[in-house]
């Protein structure tokens, strides 16, 4: 697909317009891109097609949210930045020159304001990080004053890449979800050059480094973490899409500690039964995606319960169950050869072992993830990390100084 008709392909996309009363509450921190040499690079034949209606959901007020997220103000600073020409960027943040700073607080959209999204309308901020593709920054709506992270996708390298299709994707499936542990896509736009994802912003960055920080997670904060990603998993299964790439550098930290799955690239409308070529982290990677790749149908959304259980396991212990040589960590997967360690609670240990079960349909379903002893444990019912009111009493010293 040449650019123009990547352009075409944009503008039959709609922005979800329903969205746009969310408030965000925001602060400045940076975020230096450093991910380690854990994970390798893949190519696995898998199955794509996006073609299931997604079923919007309602957003409560924005007075009503503006009035019970008044207290959690914190101040956003955007320091207004050019963007750089793509033939001028440096892959370096020192390029960007900063002009001037504003300071605001909690800032939202408003429903009624406009669709049509363009760069003036944003006060472009500090770079919050880099990906294959897509540079992201902290922006500011300029009539509502609403933070956001815009993620710059520069059209060329899109189709250099041939991900044309990975960011049609990206854009069609995120921006139909609100989940709370589901990070927000409020809209798109594009010029000659450029495609530009506004997105929720995630102030406290990527899950990956504050568990190579951490080392590894105390079993309280796993549970919360793992009943977040339950919570986010049940409502993508429920509208039909499977993530198919859950893993530490896909999940990003909003500002009160709750989780946000991001990176849609290589989700999926189920069912599945187009062939696609997929790159992924071998060591999340489910036995059925290694067996039954070229097949029709070989897999379906409990692709995720594998992750979510290779996830658990990398939470308590620091590294992934099946981290190995290329060639021993497939072998490992296929017959799910892993050992937990004894500093292992036995409830979570049976969690674990519920999820990392080679037979898809015998995974333990989320819903039962929810009300396992070792969630329970950990998390009241209905309470998750971004509620404040329960989880302060379970933040740890670090994190209250954070
Ligand atoms: P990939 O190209 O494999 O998707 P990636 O996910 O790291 O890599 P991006 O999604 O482009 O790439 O994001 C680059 C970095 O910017 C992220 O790793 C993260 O640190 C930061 N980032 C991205 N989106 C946000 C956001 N919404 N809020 C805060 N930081 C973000
Ligand atoms: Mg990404």
């Amino acid at each position: 697909m040449d650019v123009s008709n990547l352009e075409a392909a944009f503008e039959r996309i709609t922005v979800a317009d329903e969205n746009d009363d969310l408030l965000v509450t925001s602060t400045t921190s940076s975020y230096h891109k450093s991910k380690g040499a854990l994970s390798t690079t893949v190519s696995v034949s898998a199955l794509a097609s996006s073609n299931s209606a997604v079923n919007r959901q309602k957003v409560p007020p924005l007075q009503k949210l503006a009035a019970t997220n008044a207290s959690r103000i914190v101040n956003a600073s955007v320091t207004k930045v050019t963007l750089p020409s793509h033939d001028s960027q440096s892959r370096t943040s020192d390029s960007i020159s900063h002009r001037r700073t504003l300071t605001d607080s909690v800032l939202y959209i408003q429903p009624s304001i406009a669709k049509q999204w363009s760069l003036p309308m944003f006060d472009i901020g500090k770079p919050l990080g880099k990906g294959k593709f897509g540079r992201v920054y902290l922006a500011k709506e300029k009539s509502t004053g609403f933070v956001c992270a815009l993620k710059v996708l520069h059209k060329n390298e899109i189709s250099q890449g041939k991900v044309e299709k990975q960011v049609r994707r990206e854009i069609e499936i995120q921006s139909h979800l609100a989940h709370p542990n589901v990070l927000r896509l409020f809209g798109h736009f594009h010029d000659s050059k450029r495609i530009i994802l506004i997105l929720e912003y995630a102030a406290k960055g990527e899950l990956y480094k504050h568990l190579r920080r951490e080392l590894k997670f105390p079993e309280w904060k796993a549970a919360q973490y793992i009943a977040q990603m339950a919570a986010a998993l049940k409502y993508l299964h429920k509208k039909h899409v499977m993530h198919r790439d859950i893993k530490p550098e896909n999940i990003l930290v909003g500002i009160h500690g709750e989780l946000k799955i991001s990176d849609f690239g290589w989700s999926v409308h189920a069912p599945n039964n187009r062939r696609n070529t997929m790159c992924g982290t071998l060591d999340y990677l489910p036995p059925e995606m290694l067996r039954g790749a070229g097949k029709e149908n070989y897999y379906t959304e409990k692709v995720d319960l594998w992750s979510l259980g290779v996830l658990m396991y990398e939470f308590l212990c620091g590294e992934a169950p099946f981290e190995d040589t290329q060639i021993q960590t497939q072998r490992r997967i296929a017959r799910a050869d892993y050992q937990i360690p004894n500093t292992v609670s036995a409830e979570a240990k049976d969690l674990i072992q519920r999820l990392l079960v080679l037979d898809p349909e015998k995974r333990i379903p989320l819903d039962e993830v929810e009300t396992h002893p070792w969630i329970v444990k950990y998390c009241k019912t209905g309470e998750r990390a971004y509620n404040r009111a329960s989880g302060d009493k379970f933040r740890s010293s670090s994190e209250r100084e954070s």
